[in-house]
């Protein structure tokens, strides 16, 4: 197994995320379908916790 140059030409296989709707990050998962970084999909309020200083679309929210 490789995990140098010769492997990095396996890496457009299918993609795991792409740009989640709500907070506009690249973190939306096409197979869970929901948002890694906001959790939308899964809740409708915004994946958040309470060690985590979050922005969402630029906006810090608390
Ligand atoms: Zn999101």
């Amino acid at each position: 197994m490789v995990k140098g140059t010769t492997s990095m030409g396996k890496r457009s296989k299918g993609k795991t995320h792409i740009r989640c709707p709500r907070c506009g990050r690249h973190a939306y998962n096409v197979r869970k379908k929901y948002c890694a970084a906001c959790g939308w999909g899964r809740s409708s309020k915004i994946r958040r916790y309470s060690w985590q200083n979050k922005k969402v679309n630029r906006v810090r929210v608390r």
